[in-house]
């Protein structure tokens, strides 16, 4: 094995081979990945799956997600949805867990007309990707979801757009990293001179601002979660999302009962949920799914997505520390993208070898930015997760 990062591994029996910052679902992704390839992996969190993951809706939708402007973006989301079967299996496999992998589809639903029309622009685009975007008839809609409020107007079915559960993947992920042999340290990393590894993986989320000075910024996000009466199924079984009176809006059932209602994005770095938000949120949800005034409300929530100026994740070296990888600003995508993340990181840890999908992504892009960046407001309002 040639690389970068020389030695093989497992030979040093005191020195890691890699120290990843962060126990969030990129970092533990990775040190799967390093630790099932038979690198000694150390990971240091104080608070392991306590980021954004802990509130996350977990939807898996390239397609519904691929926004104007963000072509390299919706290729690289495409590539890792395309992994997502593999690795929800072999996650399964390995450790025995349901992480709550469902690929019944996302249904693209407008309101109203306004609503509609806003949604088909976006239509048009994914399809002209070449993006399997089914347009369908209110009546077709109503037989896949005969939920939906009679007055949704139209749809699309996004057949390749799935979800899991963030609640459980993270566990998942952090018994198979540690059954593959890494070890969770519970520490907070301050410095990056206070890591000894011989490569050290910044997959800190939010927190990789302070260690490497790179313009990773909190996009703060609102979420609602809601339990269907009597311990029995939502009433729907796809991914719903659209506009409702021009609110972005999702809906995410889980077989357990659980629908996740979300999200709100907003340009702060505080974690306080507001009776605005919540007012929106419902009434969004509502409006397209009557059925959800009568579930329960069981959680209001915000957290903090690792946001970028151009909204794509930062992948590869830190520039003047060779010694350095990161694997952050992953912002509304970070449960889409772990296993291509994941792999790619490995791949460049173990051989030195970096795919040229991860070329766009490279921190250098960003020299001459300072920690916190400058906030690309254009993803207020009308983007969602
Ligand atoms: C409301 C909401 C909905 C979302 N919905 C979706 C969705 O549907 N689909 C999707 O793909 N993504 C979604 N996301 C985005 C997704 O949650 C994030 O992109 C993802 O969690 C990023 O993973 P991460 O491991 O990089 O960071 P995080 O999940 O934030 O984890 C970072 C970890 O690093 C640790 N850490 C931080 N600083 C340090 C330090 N100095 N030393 C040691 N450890 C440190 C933290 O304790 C934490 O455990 C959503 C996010 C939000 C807020």
């Amino acid at each position: 094995m040639t690389g970068r990062f020389p030695s093989p591994p497992s030979r040093d029996r005191v020195r890691p081979d890699v120290a990843v910052v962060g126990a969030g679902p990129i970092g533990l992704s990775i040190a799967w990945r390093c630790a099932a390839r038979g690198l000694r992996v150390v990971v240091h969190d104080p608070a392991p799956g306590s980021g954004a993951s802990a509130v996350a809706a977990g939807m898996l939708s390239p397609v519904a997600e691929a926004y104007f402007g963000e072509r390299q973006l919706t290729e690289l989301l495409l590539a890792s949805a395309e992994r997502w079967p593999g690795f929800a299996a072999e996650l399964t496999e390995v450790t025995g867990v349901d992480i709550g992998y469902r690929t019944e589809g996302t249904l693209m639903v407008g309101l109203t007309g306004d609503d509609l029309a806003e949604a088909r622009r976006l239509w048009a685009y994914q399809q002209g990707l070449g993006l399997p975007v089914t347009p369908l008839r209110p009546s077709e809609l109503r037989d896949r979801e005969p939920a939906l409020a009679p007055r949704v107007r139209g749809g699309a079915l996004a057949p390749t757009d799935h979800q899991v559960d963030p609640r459980l993947l993270v566990p998942a992920l952090r018994a198979a990293a540690q059954q593959a042999g890494a070890v969770l340290v519970s520490h907070a990393v301050r410095r990056l001179s206070d890591v000894d590894a011989r490569v050290t993986v910044v997959a800190a989320g939010c927190g990789a601002a302070a260690l490497t000075g790179l313009p990773v910024r909190p996009v703060k996000g609102q979420i609602l979660r809601l339990r269907a009466p009597d311990g029995v199924a939502p009433g729907f079984r796809h991914v719903i999302r659209g506009y409702a009176d021009g609110e972005p809006v999702y809906l995410v059932p889980r077989v357990d009962g659980e629908v996740v209602l979300g999200a709100t994005v907003e340009e702060r770095a505080d974690t306080t949920v507001t009776a605005g938000a919540v007012q929106r949120l419902l009434r969004a949800g509502v409006d397209l799914l009557p059925e959800l005034a009568e579930y329960d409300l069981v959680e209001a929530v915000a957290g903090l997505r690792p946001g970028t100026p151009d909204n794509a994740p930062i992948l590869g070296p830190l520039p003047g520390r060779p010694d350095v990888l990161v694997a952050t600003g992953h912002h509304r995508h970070g449960i889409v993208l772990a296993p291509i993340t994941a792999d790619l990181i490995a791949d460049l840890v173990l051989d030195g070898v970096s795919d040229p999908l991860l070329a766009p992504f490279r921190a250098d892009r960003f020299l001459g930015l300072t920690p916190g960046g400058s906030p690309d407001r254009s993803t207020e309002g009308d983007q969602w997760s």
